[in-house]
């Protein structure tokens, strides 16, 4: 490629609103253009890099014995309906009306489709299993989308649906899945992880996340110190310890604490280790059908981690409570505790406080608290309580497996793999005869990667001050042949001689013959952030020309006619 001829256009600067790195570099490096709020137009090269993430994934999914499919954007309605996400789904579901006022959906994922097209030719267990996937448009409303391609509302994903007569079969495929997917990102270049995820609220067995680290990632991740335990934060379990709270009371007894109301005031005032504290988190709990007022309690030391309240109580959502909803609910702020509540309020205790002792916690009454508490059996405490674990997983917990400390890292979610059983088969019908003639709901496996999100997420791993260090494996060009000035034939011909060997040697290069100045040009590259360049400039007349090292920084001069097994040497280091 020509970079004369090349619809390449670099800019100095960022949208504002661009704040990490990939977006501002995508942007910068000419790789994307903005239409809308999280809607993208790829350029040329922008293509290139997403064109080289899909043949990766490609290759290990057709290995992998899986089949490319090609299901519509646009969606019927009615088949959402089926499932019933037509109207759960919320927002993020752009529905729209065609000129005879039939309804559709703009995909956001494609489980009600790919269900509908195999219940249609597929009847017998002898058909099973299939793998269907395909490299497609997702459109999600999101309330924020941000960050460029790591949250857009139009982006794409490579989604994969998978269709067993058995748990067994389904759990065999999903493992090829996961080893499936260790190849695709360890083919990219990329360092990950493979965490345990939330399986929401379908439930199901298994749930697994692949995370690109990067510091800017939104998802915590747990990681132990010594054994190969990572979890996302919203799943991730901790080792209980038992430690016993040196201050021994002698009876239960109600304290007068005025004005005291967070942990650290109260335990201050009473001079007792916030460890040994009972925090309660009020939460306006969202339900399909209604909304309502749940306490949760925690160490003073826990904070309450979302995912897994919402999951303890099956909520679709959780909201904060304003003060006056908390008094409504009869509850007296800043002095809740678990002992003689109202009996119409759903609590849930962390686990880790179970059959705790010597704890201070709110008495339910102005300036009061409890000192030398106990939490017994859940029973004791009214018939809506329940003990789960929702508290979330802090640095230095350790860890269930091995009981080393826990680190909590930044994570990119580029993939996820599923198991759903029988959750869209069964509403929708789509069965099979199994080996007795009966008819049974398919077993269903979904894997989603986020092929869109991926060309950022191997920004935010791989850059510096100056720009993007494309991995090789996805780089849109390997070496940028820069000519200094092109107004000297030597140089222009040099170039384009070491141009074509490497094109032919497969070394993907791009030919910088614009009309510009030196400074722009290397200033280009590291901002495009080819993986090699090779400056063509003044000391050609001595024989000599520049090969750089875009992610080390390392130049070396070396004889033009020895250019060529230098870039191969740098592009192979
Ligand atoms: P997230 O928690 O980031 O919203 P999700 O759980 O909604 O992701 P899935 O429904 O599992 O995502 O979709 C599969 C993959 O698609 C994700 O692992 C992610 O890589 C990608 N993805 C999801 N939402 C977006 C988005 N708004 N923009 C770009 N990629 C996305
Ligand atoms: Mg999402």
């Amino acid at each position: 490629m020509r970079w004369s001829r090349f619809f390449l256009y670099t800019k100095k600067e960022a949208p504002k609103d661009a704040v990490t790195p990939s977006h501002i570099y995508l942007i910068r490096g000419g790789y994307i253009k903005q239409v809308a709020a999280g809607i993208y137009d790829f350029t040329p090269i922008g293509k290139m890099v997403l064109d080289n993430i899909r043949e990766i994934i490609k290759k290990e999914m057709d290995n992998a014995g899986a089949q490319e499919v090609m299901l519509s954007f646009v969606t019927p309605y009615e088949l959402w309906e089926e499932t019933g996400r037509a109207k759960k789904y919320g927002d993020e579901l752009l529905r729209i009306e065609d000129r005879k006022t039939q309804k559709f959906v703009l995909s956001p994922t494609n489980e009600e489709s790919v269900v509908d097209l195999v219940r249609s030719y597929v009847k017998s267990y002898k058909q099973l299993p299939i793998n269907l996937y395909q490299i497609n448009l997702k459109f999600r409303d999101e309330a924020r989308p941000r960050f460029g391609l790591l949250r857009g509302r139009e982006f794409i994903m490579k989604d994969a649906y998978s269709f067993h007569s058995s748990r067994d079969d389904l759990d065999r495929e999903f493992n090829l899945m996961q080893e499936t997917y260790e190849k695709i990102f360890t083919k990219m270049g990329l360092d990950f992880r493979v965490v345990e995820a939330d399986s929401g609220a379908i439930g199901g067995s298994g749930s697994r996340e692949f995370m690109v680290l990067a510091n800017t990632g939104e998802d915590d991740i747990v990681v132990c110190s010594e054994c190969n335990y990572a979890a996302n934060i919203e799943v991730a379990k901790r080792k209980h310890i038992k430690k016993e709270n040196p201050i021994k009371t002698e009876t239960i007894e109600e304290v007068y604490t005025p004005d005291k109301k967070t942990i650290e005031e109260v335990c201050e005032f009473l001079g007792v280790d916030p460890y040994f504290s009972v925090k309660a988190v009020v939460k306006k709990a969202i339900f399909d059908e209604c909304e309502e007022i749940v306490v949760f309690f925690l160490r003073g030391t826990d904070t309450l981690e979302e995912t897994k309240a919402k999951n303890a109580i099956g909520a679709v959502d959780l909201a904060d409570a304003s003060e006056e909803e908390v008094e409504q609910a009869g509850l007296v702020p800043g002095f809740i505790g678990p002992f003689g509540l109202p009996s119409n309020i759903k609590y849930v205790i962390d686990d880790d406080l179970r059959m705790e002792e010597e704890l201070v916690c709110g008495a339910n009454k102005k300036d009061y608290h409890i000192k030398g508490a106990g939490l017994l059996d859940a029973n004791l405490l009214g018939n809506l309580t329940v003990y789960r674990d929702i508290a979330a997983v802090k640095e230095g917990d350790l860890c269930s497996k091995c009981g080393k400390p826990l680190k909590i890292t930044k994570g990119i979610e580029v993939g996820h793999i599923f198991k759903l059983g029988a959750v869209y088969s069964e509403p929708m019908n789509a069965t099979f005869l199994d080996e007795n003639g009966k008819a049974k709901p398919f077993i269903m496996g979904c894997y989603g990667i986020g092929v869109s999100r991926l060309i950022a997420a191997a920004i935010e791993q791989n850059h510096d001050e100056k720009g993007i260090i494309w991995p090789k494996e996805i780089a849109p060009f390997l070496v940028d042949i820069i000519v200094s000035d092109i107004k000297k034939e030597e140089q222009l011909n040099f170039a384009e001689k070491l141009y074509k060997e490497l094109k032919k040697a497969g070394a993907k290069p791009i030919l910088d013959d614009r009309n510009e100045r030196f400074g722009p040009k290397i200033v280009d590259f590291e901002l495009v952030g080819f993986p090699v360049c090779v400056i063509v400039g003044k000391k050609l007349k001595n024989g000599k020309v520049e090969v750089r090292n875009r992610k080390t920084g390392e130049k070396f001069e070396v004889d033009k006619d020895l250019a060529f097994e230098k870039v191969l040497e740098v592009l192979n280091s």
